[in-house]
């Protein structure tokens, strides 16, 4: 079932289709539920896992994409601006693969990732202990600067991404409310400083920060970065912000979007951007 989306969303800049190994819904649905919702933006970021590169058929979805973001452009022609994304997970795991396919595919516009640590594969299955909560935080904020240094993308998806697994009880396969069992503690102030780094080095970089709203309906209850980080992005001269809602099913696109807009707006943003060729546009929020 369809849900109810109050307010209104200009913008989803972070989508997954069949074109990604975790996507539930083709291409073109996923277009006609957000032109359905009236979003003028709108880009579909498949997965290119990096690192799994060959445990799944990420080559023949990127070969596929550019004809499907052109059919999809040529459906919306005039109604709703669509723009030829990709989600860039773990470049840094083989960066002659990563810079070839940036190379061969002209996008408008590329999230860069990290979804893994190198002790962590999979950021779901770290061991309920601090000891490893502290490791893959660490682990994964040096991941973070990293990709950011290397910087061969657009913006900065999902900044928080470990936090959704390591502070939500996810052990039934689904988030669990706020308040039905206790949040894990996390020290995030131990990660103020390379926090700023990877903020400062993104803004050198002329790369924007993504607002990521999928940790409102995961069970974090709020975005990825939530308003701490964002407005330190901010004060640093940050201008470039870009929204998504990581949707993997059609369902999903524009989730809790309106809710990141306002917290975008009350932190001192009069815009947000999109990227076409790679270059930002503004529009006013
Ligand atoms: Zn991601
Ligand atoms: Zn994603």
């Amino acid at each position: 079932m369809e849900k109810e989306i109050y307010g209104s969303v200009p913008v989803d800049l972070h989508n997954h289709s069949t074109l990604s190994h975790d996507g539930f819904d083709e291409p073109m649905k996923m277009a006609e539920r957000a032109f359905g919702l009236g979003i003028k933006h709108f880009a579909l970021t498949d997965h290119i896992e990096i690192e799994k590169f060959d445990k799944w058929d990420f080559a023949g979805a990127v070969a596929r994409s550019h004809g499907v973001f052109l059919e999809i452009k040529e459906r919306f022609e005039g109604k709703m601006n669509v723009y030829y994304g990709a989600e860039l997970g773990q470049a840094l795991y083989d960066l002659p693969l990563a810079e070839k396919i940036l190379a061969e595919q002209d996008y408008d516009f590329v999230l860069g990732s990290s979804h893994r640590t190198p002790s962590y594969p999979a950021l779901n299955k770290v061991p309920d202990t601090d000891a490893d909560r502290k490791r893959c935080l660490d682990e994964y904020f040096e991941s973070e600067l990293a990709i950011a240094e290397w910087g061969k993308f657009c913006s900065l998806a999902h900044l928080t991404f470990p936090l959704r697994f390591l502070t939500v009880d996810i052990s039934r396969g689904a988030p669990v409310p706020n308040g039905d069992k206790p949040f894990r503690e996390v020290d995030m102030t131990a990660y103020d400083k390379i926090i700023d780094k990877i903020l400062e080095t993104i803004i050198r970089k002329d790369i924007a920060l993504e607002v990521n709203s999928s940790g409102i309906r995961k069970g974090l209850g709020f975005p990825m970065p939530d308003a701490e980080y964002l407005r330190r992005y901010r004060e640093k001269g940050g201008k470039l912000v870009t929204v998504g809602s990581d949707a993997h099913r059609a369902s999903d696109i524009g989730a809790d979007i309106p809710q990141c807009l306002s917290m975008i707006k009350d932190i001192g943003f009069s815009e947000i951007c999109v990227f076409s060729r790679k270059e930002p546009r503004f529009i006013p929020i």
